[in-house]
This record gives structure tokens, sequence and C-alpha cells, in this order.
């Protein structure tokens, strides 16, 4: 099939990549024109593993191909995704959908003949009624349709996310696009995944209502760690106690310092407007708004109270700086507050992260950036583990802490045990043990 994609970042990429790995024929458009020339030239702007070898084998076989021109990319499609950004609208918590009905506008002009138009950026309910609208107002005797298929992946195990999905969720209003979204994804139905069609205002709810769940449970297992810390429990312990159970599953109960990143806290925000939009409210997405706000500044308190009580004029290493690992993504990542707020408190941050400090450079620019964890860590009076990338699993504790002027590290991951970190002659606090406080 002959499918175009517009956008072509996160999402919009290994998307295309995939789809291009099926055997389809795909054409994506971004208009960013850095984007569309790093990418012709065989460069991946973004770090998501595997892609760069993806891109490139489809690109060599003829199956992917990227451009600047609209136009071009929707010519004899089949079905034209919308991946553009869906950002908090500035001021009001909304989903802003200038950039949806940029494209939707763009194809409408675009399109000769039939095509399935696909919201797969994160959009509100409603917002395929209105794309279809726009679209039939711009071009009354056009046959198309408008479908939902929300993205479920993961930034970091993105190619496996969309190759081997727990299920894919495609909204449709009638049984051309059906038949077009059934051959699309077909040869991920040979491997089973479950393929549930339903209607497009569902689909666009299903979205939301995962990445509420999600946030949901973030934030009930961090308000349960900061009881462990009261109560002289673990929180890992619960957390593998209650995990076990199938009902509730282990994933997502890792205790931190909130969720961030380009997605939960949007979309968390934008599941409550609606909800108010309709005259009603989602009062637990509410509240694990407003605590995870809070959680993700607090975070700087328990750094301060580890240096005792002061940070000013001190320097603070931070291992880590991305919202989670095997990403570059800095949106909303809870390391921008926890910055933030230790300058304010007088601090010097200095920072290493594996692949995000290029982003963070973009946001943080009073950081001093270091060429790996030690240099990092060297002359500072404390180290915070603020992202759990795997190479600050094995760090050389003891050489970390002689290069350090003082011996403190606040583990806001959970990476390592009491026992080892203090065995290397830190002074160690993590996240919801009674024990280390
Ligand atoms: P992104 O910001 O990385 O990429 C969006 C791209 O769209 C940019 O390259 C931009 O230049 C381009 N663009 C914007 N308007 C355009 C237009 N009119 N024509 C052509 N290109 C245009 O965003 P992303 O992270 O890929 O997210 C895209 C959507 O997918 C969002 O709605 C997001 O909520 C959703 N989503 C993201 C993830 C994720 O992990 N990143 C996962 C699931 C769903």
């Amino acid at each position: 099939m002959r499918i175009a994609i517009i956008g072509a970042g996160y999402v919009g990429l290994v998307t295309g990549a995939c789809l291009a790995d099926f055997g389809h024929a795909v054409r994506c458009a971004d208009k960013d024109p850095a984007k569309i020339d790093a990418l012709q030239r065989g460069r991946i702007p973004i770090y998501e593993p595997g892609l760069d070898d993806l891109v490139a084998r489809n690109m060599a076989e003829g199956r992917l191909s990227f451009g600047s021109d609209l136009c071009w990319a929707v010519e004899g499609a089949d079905a034209v995704f919308i991946a553009v950004g869906t950002p908090s609208r500035r001021g009001d918590g909304h989903a802003d959908l200038t950039y949806v009905y940029q494209a939707a506008r763009g194809i409408a002009q675009a399109l000769k003949g039939y095509a399935v138009v696909v919201t797969k950026s994160t959009v509100p309910v409603g917002t395929g009624d209105e794309v279809e609208r726009m679209i039939r107002e711009a071009r009354p005797d056009l046959h198309f349709s408008v479908a939902s298929n929300p993205e479920f992946l993961r930034e970091g195990a993105a190619i496996e996310d969309f190759k081997r999905p727990d299920r894919i969720i495609i909204g449709v209003e009638d049984d051309s696009a059906r038949a077009v979204m059934a051959d699309i994804y077909r040869p991920l139905c040979a491997g089973h995944a479950p393929l549930i069609f339903t209607t497009r205002r569902t689909a666009e709810l299903t979205k939301y209502a995962a990445n509420a769940f999600l946030a949901t449970k973030i934030t009930f297992i961090n308000e349960i760690a900061d009881l462990c810390e009261m109560v002289g429990a673990d929180v890992r312990d619960v957390s593998k106690g209650i995990g076990l159970d199938t009902r509730i599953g282990q994933k997502f109960l890792d205790a931190g310092p909130g969720f961030g990143g380009s997605c939960f806290p949007k979309d968390v925000s934008a599941l409550i407007k609606t909800a108010h939009d309709h005259g009603t409210s989602l009062r637990i997405a509410e509240t694990v708004a407003e605590v995870n706000e809070r959680r993700k500044r607090a975070m700087s308190r328990r750094v301060i109270a580890a240096c005792g009580g002061s940070v000013r004029g001190k320097t603070i290493c931070l291992l880590g700086l991305t919202f989670k690992p095997n990403t570059d993504d800095m949106r909303d990542s809870p390391a921008i507050a926890l910055v933030q707020a230790l300058e304010d408190a007088g601090a010097w941050v200095r920072a290493y992260d594996p692949e995000g400090m290029e982003q963070a450079a973009l946001i943080l620019n009073e950081v001093e950036y270091a060429g790996d964890p030690y240099e990092a860590a060297l002359g500072t009076d404390a180290l915070v583990l603020v992202t759990d990338w795997d190479v600050f699993r094995r760090l050389d504790l003891k050489r970390l802490r002689d290069g350090m002027r003082w011996p403190i590290m606040v583990d806001l991951r959970n990476i390592y045990s009491s026992t080892e970190v203090e065995a290397a002659g830190f002074l160690y606090t993590c996240i919801g043990n009674g024990r280390s406080r």
C-alpha cells in the first residue's frame, strides 16, 4: 500500500520506518527543512535505539523516502497519517491542535482521490469529526474517510512496541476506512496483535484513558513511597508485593521523582479539560496532575536536606537529565524542575546524560555539562541520580566518591542498595525507604 506520514518526529519517523519495513511504500513529510535535510542524508535527528538501521535499510530498498512537500507525500496515498505534535496549549492546558488542523488543511488541498486520513497524533475526543468537517468544507466533492489510530509506543523501545504491540486501536466510521486500515496492519495481525476496531471517538478517548491510568499508577506508588519513609517501610518491597498480583501488575510501580516526558503531563491535562468541556470532572486525574507537579519540585528539597539544609554555593552533580533512559527527549523531564529549584537555592549544577545533553542545553543553559559520570562528580558536594540509564547501574562507586568533595548520594530512582553505596563510603538517601532517612 502507499502511505503518507505528515510529521517526522518520534512517532511519525518510527511509524513510517516500521510500515515501510512491513513492505508498504512510505513517504514522510515534515515542515522542518533541517530535519528533512538530515533524514535525506541518512542522519536520524532523534535518539531511538535501532531506528537508524531500520531507516537506512528501508531507504536503501526504496520503500521509505522523506521530503518537505506535503503534496508530494500525499500523492496517490491510500492512507495519510497525521503524526504532528499536540502540545499543551499555553495558559489553559487544552491540547493545542494548531498543527493537526494545519496538516488537515494541507491534506485537503493535496488529495486527488480516495484516501483514509488517519490521526496518529494524540487528539481529544471529537478532533476526527473536526478534521472531517474541515476537509469536507474545503473539498465538498472528495471521497475520503477519517480514522483514529492512536499510538502507544514508548520512546526508548519504540520499534519493538510498534512491531509487537499489545493491541492496535482503530476508530472508524465506515467500511472503506476499516478495509484500508486492516490491510495496513495485516502483517501485524499475522503476529496475533489484537486489532480492535471501534468508533473514532472511542479510539480517541482510549489513548487518553491509557495514559491517565499509567500516570495514576506512578503517582500512587510515589505517594506510598512518601508514607514508607514516614513509617519505616521500603517501597521497593511494597511495589514488588503488590505488583506480583496479576490484577495490579508490576509495570509503572517504580517510585521516583514524578512522571514527565512529552506525553503524560500534557495528556492528563488535556483529558481533564475535555471532561470540564463536557460539564463533568475527573477528580482522580486532577489529583494526579497536582500531586505530580508538587513532587517534581519537592525533589530539590530532598537534595537540600541531604546537603545539611543548604546548597548555596555548593556544586551538585546530576546523573541523568532525560525523563527516562534510552531517549534524548527532555520535554517536561523532572530534571528541569530539579535544576531550576537547585539553582534558585543558590547551587551550581554539573550534569552528565548519555544522550540528552544537546537537548538539555537548549533549556538548561546555566548547567555545566560533563563528558562522563566521573568528570561530572569531580569536586562536587552531592550526587543525584535522576534517570535510570543502564550505565549508571554499574558505576565504580569508590572512584566516584574519591573524586567528590562530600560523599553524598541522593538516588531518585532507587538504582542502588544502601548497603552497597554505604560500603563505598557514601551517605545515601533514596526514595521510599524509611530506614535511609
Ligand atoms: P514531535 O514533536 O517529535 O514531532 C512532530 C513533528 O511534526 C515535528 O517534526 C514537526 O516539525 C512536524 N510538523 C508539525 N506540523 C507539521 C505540518 N503541518 N506538516 C508537516 N510536519 C509538521 O512529536 P512526537 O513526539 O512524534 O508526537 C507526535 C504525536 O504523537 C503527539 O500527538 C504525541 O502526543 C503523540 N505520541 C507521542 C509519543 C511519544 O512517545 N513521543 C507516543 C505516543 C503518541
